[in-house]
């Protein structure tokens, strides 16, 4: 067996055709900045996120931008969240959220993730809120949102914004609403691994504030008004019309694909229920997009290693968390002072997850992960589990 965490090659096998079709239509028409494509992948995206299942969708805006990072960072500057103000945000995502914060002058400010989502605390939110406290910027890591009822209701109560880092998250659902409805804006990377991945760097900022997808889309393109009027002085972050039209092509199939990254995660979820390992948390009101299977073992490193014996490699997302990085010294953040955080970190690992995994290879990487483990059974495990309010149930 050889089992990648993710496998690209195989979605480009999928789609090689159109992929190049799309491709060859941007290198004829050699508009390579802005232009049609980057319009339209614009207006879809939009559309996508405004998708509601109740069926009434509100006026959603898109703009296109160089990355992830840079659509976290455009909407908190375009928000005018700098110097002085605090942005309370979590610890345990990757490290470009905090990037963002600090790059537009701002302070991270982190709290601690609840221990059966690892999704932001809500309580410690509330807790954490100063009168410097200027936006919440939830993370929705591996593909689940936060609880964006109480995010929500905790942000208008205090006046502040709630940008979304969606990087993780295309296509997920908190009660039947996307990212880009939900919070102030919605930031979205399409990294070739993420949910909805471009071929290289890419990355989009939705809202339902039309003139604040304005600001961006000017900060974005040097602060223009016009050509050579520059209103502000902004930065190069622009959507390239290559990546719009790969883009556009995918954005058609991202429904497809997370049902069936859905799918797969249940027979994860299935075959390791009552194996002596941590399942994620997925709370009833979220329709999670599976960005990432993260299971928890008491001895990680053990488990990595014999599964990459048998092929199976695996990921972990993310061994740090950032108030313990070195880069992040400076807010002198103590061990200890985000337990769940810390504890989930060294017991986390990614299992192999991507919609053309064949089904049979997550049984036999799920029975494999069930044998290690008990195999080598946790010892305090139980009471780990307990103390963490983890929903997996002992074998043993
Ligand atoms: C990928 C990612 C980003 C950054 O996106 P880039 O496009 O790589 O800049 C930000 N936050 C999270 C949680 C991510 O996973």
């Amino acid at each position: 067996m050889a089992v990648p965490l993710v496998d690209l090659q195989a979605q480009f096998r999928s789609l090689e055709g159109e992929l190049l079709g799309a491709l060859q239509r941007v290198l004829r028409s050699a508009q390579f900045i802005g232009g049609d494509e980057v319009r339209g992948f614009e207006g879809e995206f939009a559309e996508y996120c405004a998708q509601v299942t109740d069926g009434k969708s509100s006026p959603t805006f898109c703009v296109g931008c160089g990355n992830g990072t840079d659509a976290l960072y455009l909407t908190l500057r375009a928000l005018d969240v700098g110097p002085g103000d605090e942005v309370i945000t979590v610890a345990h995502t990757f490290i470009a959220t905090a990037e963002a914060i600090t790059r537009a002058g701002a302070i991270p400010v982190f709290v601690d993730v609840l221990p059966d989502t690892l999704l932001m605390d809500p309580d410690a939110v509330e807790a954490a809120i100063t009168p410097r406290t200027k936006a919440i910027l939830p993370v929705h890591l591996y593909g689940q949102l936060c609880d964006m009822d109480r995010i929500l209701e905790i942000a208008e109560r205090h006046c502040l914004k709630v940008v979304e880092d969606a990087a993780q998250a295309h296509g997920a659902r908190w009660r039947g609403r996307r990212s880009g409805v939900l919070g102030t804006a919605a930031c979205f990377s399409f990294y070739p691994g993420k949910n909805l991945g471009a071929f290289g760097d890419a990355g989009a900022v939705v809202s339902r504030d039309e003139g604040l997808i304005q600001r961006i889309r000017m900060l974005a393109n040097h602060g223009r008004v016009e050509k050579y009027t520059h209103e502000i002085e902004g930065v190069n972050s622009r959507l390239d019309a290559l990546q719009a039209a790969v883009l556009r092509v995918k954005l058609r199939y991202l429904d497809g694909w997370n049902e069936a990254r859905r799918e797969l995660a249940a027979e994860y979820l299935r075959r390791l229920q009552s194996a002596p390992v941590g399942l994620p948390g997925v709370r009833p009101e979220a329709e999670h997009a599976w960005h990432l299977f993260v299971v928890r073992l008491e001895d990680r490193e053990a488990a990595r290693v014999r599964l990459k014996q048998l092929g199976i490699s695996t990921g972990v997302h993310y061994p740090t968390p950032l108030h313990l990085q070195p880069a992040y010294a400076r807010l002198e953040k103590q061990p200890g002072s985000l337990p769940v955080t810390e504890r989930a970190a060294e017991e986390i690992l990614s299992l192999p997850l991507y919609p053309e995994l064949p089904l049979h290879v997550v049984i036999e990487i799920a029975e494999a992960v069930r044998s290690l483990a008990a195999m080598h059974p946790f010892p305090s495990r139980s009471a780990n589990h307990e103390r963490a309010g983890l929903s997996a149930v002992s074998s043993s």
